[in-house]
């Protein structure tokens, strides 16, 4: 059996050498890959990278022509992984390597997706593990399809469930999302989620919120749906004020007072209506960007990889291939999993090549 390990990096210059030691030391007795994304690094990360790859042909590289994002990253390195199961997972080491036994003990079970779900996160303020806990709880309210909570990226997921995950090409990726789209058979082990062996997070507080957006807007229509009950509630208790008012106007003296509860109700009801223009607009841009059908990165150089057989869709392959890399592939794929052609599979799902 052959385990690919899919790590997308950014930045990552301090990380990679005690990664891939530490992947050496437990991954012993093991068949395994591991390809690096490097996501458009501006450090010392790809000539590091090369090293580790000329060191051992284990290592594999794809290079980005510029920053894509952590989930095109993640979403090339399952393009390019051969293994009979592939996990996800950060360069940082927050996501202890010394799980992947236990990881692929429950694949050779039958499960098809392995999550380790976050007991605890060290070195992570209160305020990031509050946010986290209650995204998480309002987005598997929201979502169409069940989510687990406190699960991130790091995930295995078998060689059937990478085939099925390949035909979903979406721009605005939520890999945690898809996972529990797939609906296949998942198995959670708790882990403790370590603090980052060095460097720092690339995820700053606006890009939490701009992810976690994506998120609900690529699982949920439900914010689109909000403003018709909203719409429903404010417009009857408008009507039955209006009748108050009318009726007080005909058949009394009173006088009808009060310029400045216009004013406070006015800015209230135009504050929400531009809150849901605003979200409609955002899933307007959203199925723009999707109609573009734009590739989701370019990959400019790759290391010990061949280039896939088969035709990527929404995908630009710039690199050179490697004849070497070829031949010590298919070796590694008729060891590892005994199929003919692994290359080209057709898919059983949608009848086409992926
Ligand atoms: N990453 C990436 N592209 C990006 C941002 C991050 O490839 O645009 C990588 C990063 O190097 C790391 C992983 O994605 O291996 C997760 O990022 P990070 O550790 O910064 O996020 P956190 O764990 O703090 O949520
Ligand atoms: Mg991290």
């Amino acid at each position: 059996m052959l385990l690919s390990i899919v790590i997308p990096v950014l930045n990552e210059a301090q990380t990679i050498p005690l990664m891939v030691s530490r992947l050496r030391d437990t991954l012993d007795g093991l068949m395994w890959e591991v390809i690096f994304v490097d996501d458009g690094s501006t450090d010392q990360t790809w000539s590091i990278l090369e090293r580790a790859a000329f060191d051992d042909p284990r290592v594999k590289l794809l290079r980005f022509s510029r920053n894509f994002g952590h989930q095109a990253a993640v979403t090339a390195g399952l393009d390019f992984a051969h293994g009979d199961a592939v996990v996800v997972m950060d360069a940082d080491l927050q996501d202890p390597p010394e799980l992947l036994p236990r990881m692929v003990d429950l694949f050779r079970q039958g499960y098809d997706v392995v999550s380790p779900k976050r007991i605890s996160r060290e070195e992570e303020t209160r305020f990031k593990r509050w946010t986290a806990k209650l995204f998480y709880r309002i987005l598997s309210r929201m979502a169409d399809q069940p989510l687990t909570p406190d699960v991130g990226d790091f995930r295995l997921f078998s060689r059937r469930a990478v085939l099925a995950i390949r035909t979903l090409r979406e721009q605005h990726r939520y890999m945690r999302g898809i996972a529990g789209w797939l609906g296949l058979r998942e198995a959670i082990i708790p882990f403790e989620r370590r603090g980052r062996a060095a460097g720092n997070t690339s995820y700053t507080f606006f890009r939490m919120l701009r992810f976690a957006w994506t998120g609900v807007s690529s699982f949920s229509a439900f914010p689109l749906r909000i403003s018709i009950a909203a719409g429903c509630i404010l417009s009857f208790a408008g009507f039955l004020y209006l009748s108050r008012v009318v009726y007080l106007a005909l058949f009394t003296t009173a006088l009808v007072p009060g310029w400045a509860s216009v004013v406070a109700l006015q800015c209230a009801f135009s504050g929400m209506i531009l809150l849901a223009l605003g979200a409609i607009g955002d899933y307007v841009a959203r199925t723009y960007e999707e109609t573009k059908n734009r590739p989701l990165y370019v990959v400019t150089e790759c290391s010990n990889l061949p280039l896939p057989q088969r035709a990527l869709t929404r995908a630009v392959i710039l690199a050179e291939p490697d004849p070497m890399s070829v031949i010590a592939m298919d070796d590694a794929d008729r060891l590892s999993s005994g199929a003919e052609d692994p290359l080209s599979y057709h898919h059983p799902l949608a009848g086409m090549r992926v």
